[in-house]
Parts: C-alpha cells; structure tokens; sequence
C-alpha cells in the first residue's frame, strides 16, 4: 500500500515538473509592444524634426554670415576705389604745382625761379609773382597733404574690414561644420526609422490577424486562441510513416546528412541537414498550420517555410529552410505529411538539401524574435523519425 502511495507521488511530481508554466505570448503583450516601438517613433521623429529645424537655423545663419562677407568685400573694393582716387589726385595736384612753376620761370640755369622772380619788372610785379607762386603752391601742398590723411585712413579702414573678413570666413567654416554634424545626426536618425515603422507594421498586421481570429487582449496567442489544429496520431495520410507522438520525416527515403548539435563552425548545427535532388517533395513533420512563407526573415534569404503545431496544447514549430519552390501558403491548416514545398538550394546553401529546425514554445518570428527563439530550439529527432 505505502508503495503504490509513493508511486503515485512520484507520478504526480513528474507531472507537475513537465507541466511547468510555459511562457507563451498574450495578444496584450503584442499590443504592448507595438505601443513601445510607436513611442519610439514618435520619438525618433521629433528628435529628427528637432534636428531639421536646427539645421535650418545654422544654414541661414551661414547665408547671413555670407552675406556680411559679401558687403565687406564691396567696402574693401569701395575704399581701395578712393584710395586710387586720392592717389590720382594726389598726382594731378603735383603735377599741376609744377606747372604753375614752370609757368612763371624760366626754364634755363639752376636758380631759374629766382631768377625769374628777380627778373620781374618792378618789385610790385615781382611781389606779385612771388604771391602767386607760393600761394598756389600752398594751396595745392594743403590739397595734397588733406588727400595723403585720407589715404591712410582709408588705408586703416580697408585693414580692419579685411580682419573683418578673416574672421567672418572662420565663423562660417564653423557653422558649415556644425551643420554637417547636425545633418549627419538627422541622417542616421532617419535611417533607422524605416526599421520601426516596419516592426509597427508587422506587428500591427499580427494583431489584427489574431484579432480576426477571436484573440482578446489576456489570450494566449495559439494556446487560448487561434489554436493550431492538433498533432495526432493518423492525422493525414502522407506518404510518410506517421509516428505513434503524431510527427513523420519531412524527406520519406532521405538519410539525414548532418545531424543536430554537430560541429559546423563556428555554431553547432542547429537542425537536421537531409541531402538530396532539388525539386524533391517536402512534407509536413506533423498537423499544423503554416505561419511564415517567404525569403524575408533570414538574413541570406533562405526561402522558408516555418509551420506552428499544438501538441497537447504545447507549441512547437517546425522550420524548412534552402527550399526551392513553396506548396503552401501562410495560415494553411496542413496535415502531417501533406507536401508543403520542394528541395532547393537557396540562401546560404552549397547544394540541393533541407534544413529542418525545431523550437517549442517560442517560434521565430511566431511569439519571438530570432534572439528569443533561439534557446528555444531543439533537437527535431525529439518528435522526428530519424
Ligand atoms: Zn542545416
């Protein structure tokens, strides 16, 4: 009697250990989700608008700096215009003293003004001449000295436009600068706002895929609602030998050619390799429904086709990736061993073969992203023939 009591303990313990919550996704946790990646939007735009209008404000503010430059340039050239002006001036006037000398002299010997003046005929003229002489020469001296102040203040004016100048140029290299880096900050924000608002698209057609099947918010997706169809055994008639657990091989005949966990530098190989002729028929390891067909989630684009199974209410997903040609399409009930695709050799492959991966629980792209599938995975020999 004791005995059979601690045989039944043990029993009970076994299924409470096997029974442990499994963590599936809830349609709120997807709705959560798409929540925090739409404030992560919003946020990345109105810091790239934050940055477009700063740009905007440093590029007018090189326009104005340029314009300053310009108008310094025009002072510089208007002021190098009247120095040359006085210069000429400056000429004229000499040269017109000069001829008021060579007016009034004689123009042979060496003290030929003197003796010009000392040649006048009374000292009335000769005062007069004298007069004249200086005072026209004074005049044109006084000219002529107002011009040279002139000069050199413009001379100074023209120096410190120029400094002007020199240091309008530095400021404007300054603000180019400034503004590159702004752009270059609005660039990459930008850049990664196609990668969210596609992860809220995805999402978002997730939910209402789920929604459409009846999903509430505190569901468990493929648990408590749109329940894949069951494993069991004899469900379909493939052409493959259903196991008593419900699964069967994806490749009736084919041997496997690298097996789970194998060395495949620089990873462990994460399913069964199963080496054959392209265009060969694939099959559903067991009753499902199909969730992913495309060539989008890989990163070498492996066409795949991914297959989510209820096995007494537990999921797990099956994955047949390097195929050539697809036989089903995405939300198909399919039935153990019904054709879902053909041998290929696409993504990173380097011949016709198939590789089948395992998860439970978690499925990739299903209730997980590659990182959280990932520990998920397990060896398909768990429920595959092999
Ligand atoms: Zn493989």
């Amino acid at each position: 009697m004791k005995k059979k009591i601690s045989i039944i303990i043990i029993i009970l313990l076994l299924i409470t250990c096997t029974t442990l919550p499994v963590h599936a996704q809830t349609l709120k946790e997807l709705e959560d989700q798409v929540a925090s990646y739409q404030a992560e939007l919003n946020n990345k735009n109105s810091e790239l608008a934050k940055k477009q209008a700063e740009s905007k404000a440093i590029a007018s503010q090189i326009v104005n700096t340029q314009n300053k430059i310009n108008t310094a340039e025009d002072n510089i050239k208007k002021l190098e215009d009247e120095i040359e002006k006085s210069e000429k001036e400056i000429k004229k006037k000499s040269q017109e003293s000069k001829n008021i000398m060579s007016y009034y002299q004689i123009s042979d010997g060496e003290n030929t003004y003197l003796e010009y003046i000392f040649g006048a005929s009374s000292i009335t003229d000769m005062i007069y001449r004298m007069a004249v002489v200086e005072q026209l020469t004074e005049y044109n001296n006084n000219i002529m000295n107002d011009l040279k102040k002139l000069i050199a203040e413009n001379k100074n004016k023209k120096e410190e436009l120029k400094n002007e100048q020199i240091e309008l140029t530095k400021l404007k290299a300054e603000l180019e600068e400034q503004k590159k880096k702004i752009d270059a900050e609005a660039n990459s924000i930008e850049g990664t706002i196609p990668n969210v608002q596609g992860e809220v698209k995805a999402l978002q057609s997730k939910i209402s895929y789920y929604k459409g099947k009846g999903c509430k918010s505190n569901d468990v997706i493929g648990v408590t609602c749109d329940v894949p169809p069951k494993v069991n055994t004899g469900n379909g008639g493939g052409s493959g030998i259903i196991n008593a657990n419900g699964f069967t091989t994806p490749l009736p005949g084919v041997r496997i050619s690298n097996g789970y966990g194998n060395n495949y530098p620089p990873y462990p190989h994460k399913g069964y390799d199963y080496s054959t002729n392209c265009g060969r028929p694939i099959h559903a390891v067991a009753a499902g429904r199909v969730y992913y067909v495309g060539e989008k989630l890989d990163n070498y684009h492996a066409h795949m086709v991914l297959i989510v199974h209820n096995v007494n209410g537990r999921l797990v997903f099956s994955q047949y990736a390097h195929v050539g040609k697809y036989a089903v399409s995405e939300n198909e009930v399919v039935q153990a061993g019904q054709v879902i695709a053909y041998v290929g050799s696409t993504g990173w492959s380097t011949g016709c073969h198939l590789h089948l991966e395992m998860s439970t629980d978690k499925g990739w792209s299903y209730n997980a992203g590659y990182y959280e599938y990932r520990p998920h995975i397990i060896n398909p020999g768990t429920y595959v023939p092999h």
